[in-house]
């Protein structure tokens, strides 16, 4: 064996030891080696490197099964953290969290008319915001950074996403240059796939799809515990798939694709059509006629109440979604189907029309045991999303 193979093996011992502590906790050294199959001697090892690195402690003496009492390990979270930025079309989030991908403090800027360059000069402020508040950076694992489009987590260039214009922007190379700092980038749904498994409620999938119904379109997809990509990053982008042959030409060349009939751009304007042509809505009266003031809440504040035009789009919408997703649910097989994004969290209406959907024309066997469900991450879900991606390198999850 090489000596950099040897190295790497204790590097993926210690990941192994360190996540069977954060989840089976507090835990003693002996029931460590029992259940991971590896040496007394070498995760002695890996859990005094731990020790003094500040990522384990020691918390007393469990209970003995003869002989001496054994000393109990426990995860210590607060002793490190990460920077977690989150990009998408409108707006642009940066968090500082521990190592349990809990906030401990974040911030909040609109993306407004910027593009290319302007959005991650933008990001970068808020980031200098946070190092500059923090002062050491000693305690910082990485940064992340996430957005919508085809990203190359490799060498970390974002490839392409058409709103903001970005084309093979640099970003990891950029980030670290100025903080010194190992960054990832992910694309948003691939983190937020990733965080539905790892820190929600969808923990028990290995095959799992995670569905934006946002601004724009997109599915993270698990498959066997792996992020499918494709040979570019580019796999997932669920939104520019074709439902309409003979529907709207869209930006990325394509006619008809399903972002221009389920995603929020796309509501908004049919709700303003109809207000416009002096339909009756409630929309009306939750808006005060101001159709500015047209957001995501007030179509679900509509639909709750049952309002005809609410209930018409949400109707169009999970014809065009629910064909999408038995499609996807035909090709990958998946365990759970996940919606999130502003259209479609807390709106149990649509949930309830695309499950309806997927019941009567999925393929019956494949169809049979699927969960369908909303995101369970909250409306922090991106930034945990990017947690997600700095921690699964720090666990190795996929392998324990
Ligand atoms: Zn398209």
């Amino acid at each position: 064996m090489r000596k950099g193979d040897w190295k790497l093996i204790q590097e993926l011992n210690r990941s192994i030891i360190l996540n069977k502590i954060r989840l089976d906790g507090p835990i003693s050294r002996i029931e460590l080696a029992k259940g991971n199959r590896i040496s007394p001697s070498t995760v002695a090892a890996a859990v005094q490197e731990l020790i003094r690195e500040g990522y384990v402690t020691e918390i007393g003496r469990g209970e003995s099964s003869g002989g001496r009492k054994p000393i109990l390990l426990r995860f210590a979270p607060d002793n490190h953290f990460l920077f977690a930025a989150s990009i998408s079309n409108t707006v642009i989030e940066v968090a500082q969290l521990n190592l349990e991908a809990n906030i401990l403090r974040k911030e909040s800027a609109p993306v407004g008319t910027r593009q290319g360059e302007g959005v991650i000069e933008l990001m970068l402020g808020m980031i200098d915001r946070f190092v500059t508040e923090t002062g050491s950076l000693d305690a910082c694992i990485g940064i992340a950074v996430t957005t919508p489009g085809v990203v190359n987590v490799e060498q970390g260039v974002v490839y392409y996403n058409s709103k903001l214009r970005l084309n093979d922007v640099p970003v990891k190379q950029l980030v670290e240059s100025r903080y010194g700092i190992k960054t990832w980038v992910e694309n948003d749904t691939n983190s937020l796939v990733l965080a539905e498994r790892r820190f929600g409620s969808y923990s028990s999938f290995a095959n799992l799809i995670y569905i934006m119904v946002g601004n724009g379109i997109g599915a993270g997809i698990l498959v066997n515990d792996m992020i499918l990509r494709g040979k570019l990053g580019g796999a997932g982008e669920f939104g520019h798939t074709s439902v309409n042959r003979s529907g709207i030409r869209c930006e990325c060349g394509n006619v008809g694709c399903l972002e221009n009939s389920v995603s929020w751009p796309a509501v908004h304007s049919r709700m303003m059509a109809a207000m416009a042509s002096g339909r009756q809505t409630l929309i009306h009266d939750l808006t005060g006629g101001d159709i500015s003031r047209i957001e995501p809440a007030v179509y679900k504040e509509a639909l709750s109440r049952e309002d005809r035009l609410a209930m018409d789009i949400t109707e169009e919408i999970a014809e065009h979604l629910g064909a999408g997703i038995v499609n996807l649910v035909n090709l990958f097989n998946p365990g759970a189907i996940v919606l999130g994004g502003n259209v479609a969290q807390d709106n149990p209406i649509l949930l309830h029309k695309v499950e309806e959907h997927i019941s009567r024309y999925a393929m019956r066997i494949l169809k049979d045991d699927l969960v369908v469900g909303q995101s369970s991450l909250g409306d922090d879900g991106k930034l945990i999303g990017a947690a997600a991606v700095v921690l699964q390198d720090l666990f190795q999850f996929s392998l324990t």
